[in-house]
């Protein structure tokens, strides 16, 4: 697997500042995608151990919530073995912190066809807080939408929609994860200035 970028202060792909991994390789080819130079699958950077050693790292501070995995397509079949190798380590390093994977293919794709066909579907998905599905859709786009871009792409509480088998939506969860994190411990007070503005909207956006 190949990647396009690692922003390590991220508060526009999920709740709260992240670290967000940018995969390079989809096929999906939205109309008006602002990422075309991603879809190629050997774009930018290899993704090696020492890839998934700085994120962690970057992972570990307390206001730091968790793992953003964002386009090209984190699902794509040849993606899947190093995002899964990702999500293992971060999971038995890091089990306090979210991780939220955008793709392009619908939940019910991944469960129905994805699942059934691919070793490491199933292990990621038993991995993941929060999917946020669908391709994005230009005739659908709205600026005002929180961490997602057309209004067909939905934000799921992974865990709950595979314990009841219906899609359930995730950012009340996700709001009160944010609430928990301990923010203002005096540990990481010099880290947490920098950032601190960012936070203090990203709490106004949710609230
Ligand atoms: S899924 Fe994302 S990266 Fe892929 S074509 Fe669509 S907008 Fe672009």
């Amino acid at each position: 697997m190949k990647y396009a970028n690692i922003k390590k202060y991220d508060v526009s792909n999920g709740v709260g500042v992240r670290v967000s991994l940018f995969v390079s390789g989809c096929r999906h080819h939205c109309k008006g995608c602002f990422n075309a130079e991603a879809w190629d699958f050997n774009y930018g950077t290899e993704f090696t151990q020492e890839t998934i050693d700085e994120i962690i790292e970057s992972l570990k501070p307390d206001y730091i919530n968790g793992l953003s995995l964002l386009w090209g397509e984190p699902l794509a079949p040849e993606n899947q073995e190093q995002v899964w190798n990702l999500i293992q380590q971060v999971r038995q390093k890091l089990p306090q912190k979210t991780i939220r994977c955008y793709s392009g293919f619908t939940y019910e794709f991944i469960e129905e066809y994805m699942e059934k066909n691919l070793p490491y579907t199933t292990k990621i998905m038993d991995s993941l807080d929060v999917l946020v599905d669908g391709k994005w859709k230009e005739e659908l786009k709205n600026l005002n939408l929180r961490f997602r871009g057309s209004a067909n792409q939905r934000v799921i509480d992974v865990p709950s929609t595979r314990k009841y088998h219906t899609i359930i939506r995730a950012l009340q969860k996700e709001k009160e994860k944010l609430v928990q994190l301990p923010l203002f411990s005096k540990s990481n007070l010099s880290s947490l200035e920098k950032v601190e503005q960012k936070i203090v909207e990203v709490l106004e956006v949710v609230a």
